[in-house]
């Protein structure tokens, strides 16, 4: 063929068709959405699920570890999920505002969802408990944001009376819409997998996505696409684990600030996930945290937000108790881009400043 001709073809043959269309187009089947549902998507979903020698490894016994790298979403976390259901529904609804309060990611991704869908976005913040990058995500994606003087609980609160007054749609996770879009995380385990794993390790805050992928692997098992049902593990950091110590906490503290909730809305449904999957709650210290964030940095390549952390710190943690030769995913919720600050704290690599621009003190440095 000529160059020319080539050249011609290139450019009048039909663009690649997108493979994947986002959550709620692939799983319409499973999800509360008809044809009258107008979809807002940002492709949400069909995130990589990565096995993680460095972990499995550290456990021994033949078990294999994965992650579920939820923050590879399309605004870095799994609320993602959630948010393409609850701003559809909302739509559908002839809403025109959404509010919710938010530790991060939620404000992120309802006011992203939000604006591709045309509608306004409230967020409710705690005042200094945000990591940089989700802030400066809501407001890029053009939320109003309000950082108020108290903590998620509180901004939670106040979240649920507006909505009950005024006509402003909430999307936290107390919206049924969004644990029906987050138990897709967990089909797409199963898919992967061709099973579901024996365990799923998983951070807990408010405990929605816990009861979201209870929900999705029970469904999936029902309809005989799964042969077993995992056990449910649920990790806090040790300074904000009211499920673990069965009673609210009023000044919940911890370095994994998207799971700094004392009082989470979907206590009963992750107990029941709990109860009924023979799983268990337990909680890790920052330090542990911190721990398993580096090790999947150094050691994987994987840079998620130390909340996300605290799903492999808990299984490092309990990992006596692993059953052998076992398949275990630990889910990482958001992406580590999301707080620099963090980051650039709690690292082990060498950060040379102040470096002369000339080769003789570069090669010096590095040990030439
Ligand atoms: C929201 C969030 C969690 C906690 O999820 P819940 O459904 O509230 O339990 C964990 N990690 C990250 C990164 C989050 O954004």
């Amino acid at each position: 063929m000529s160059f020319s001709k080539k050249l011609k073809q290139l450019f009048t043959s039909t663009p690649p068709k997108n493979n994947w269309d986002g959550l709620i187009e692939t799983y319409k089947t499973w999800l509360p959405v008809s044809n009258k549902t107008p979809i807002i998507t940002l492709k949400e979903g069909a995130t990589p699920l990565i096995e993680v020698k460095s972990i499995s490894n550290r456990i021994g016994n033949g078990v294999k570890v994965f992650v579920k790298y939820d923050g590879l979403n399309p605004t870095g976390s799994f609320k993602d999920r959630g948010m393409t259901m609850a701003i559809s529904k909302a739509k559908e609804a002839g809403c025109e505002a959404v509010i919710c309060a938010s530790t991060g990611n939620t404000s992120a991704s309802a006011a992203a969802y939000a604006s591709k869908g045309g509608m306004k976005s409230f967020v409710i913040i705690p005042d200094g408990y945000v990591a940089q990058g989700k802030l400066a995500q809501a407001l890029v994606y053009g939320a109003e944001v309000l950082a108020i003087k108290g903590n998620f609980d509180k901004a939670l609160d106040i979240v649920r009376e507006l909505s009950d007054k005024y006509p402003i749609t909430l999307v936290n996770s107390v919206n049924p819409y969004r644990l029906q879009g987050q138990k897709t995380a967990a089909f797409e385990i199963i898919e992967n997998l061709g099973n579901a794993p024996d365990w799923l390790c998983i951070p807990m805050g408010n405990a929605g996505n816990i009861s979201a992928y209870w929900m999705g692997f029970q469904e999936f098992f029902h309809a005989g696409k799964s042969k077993r049902l995992p056990r449910m593990m649920g990790f806090q950091a040790s300074g904000s684990a009211p499920l673990v110590e069965g009673k609210s906490i009023n000044n919940p503290e911890t370095i994994a600030t998207a799971i700094r909730i004392g009082n989470p809305v979907n206590k009963e449904k992750a107990i029941l996930a709990k109860e009924s999957s023979n799983g268990r709650f337990s909680s890790v210290s920052d330090s542990e945290i911190i721990n398993a964030y580096k090790i999947l940095g150094r050691e994987e390549g994987i840079f998620c937000e130390p909340a996300s952390a605290a799903s492999v710190a808990g299984l490092l943690k309990i990992k006596e108790d692993v059953p052998k030769n076992s398949t275990i995913v630990c889910v990482l919720t958001g992406n580590g881009l999301k707080d620099p600050d963090c980051a650039i704290k709690n690292n082990d690599s060498i950060f040379h400043t102040g470096v002369e621009a000339e080769i003789n003190s570069i090669t010096k440095i590095m040990g030439f």
